[in-house]
């Protein structure tokens, strides 16, 4: 069993360029599939996730 900790006081790292987001930006895809949210880094400019709806990380 894995137990799940919220820690709102470290910011994650970026997985490409190791800085620490305070920020994620997005910007919002469309096409013959629906909207998708595409997440990526404020520094680095690197996809970091793909969401079917806005605020919904990986979904
Ligand atoms: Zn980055």
């Amino acid at each position: 069993m894995l137990e799940l900790q919220q820690h709102d006081e470290i910011d994650p790292l970026c997985p490409f360029c190791d800085t620490p987001l305070s920020q994620l930006w997005f910007s919002e895809l469309r096409g013959m599939m629906g909207k998708r949210y595409v997440y990526f880094c404020p520094h680095c400019a690197k996809v970091i996730g793909i969401s079917h709806r806005k605020g919904f990380w990986m979904g």
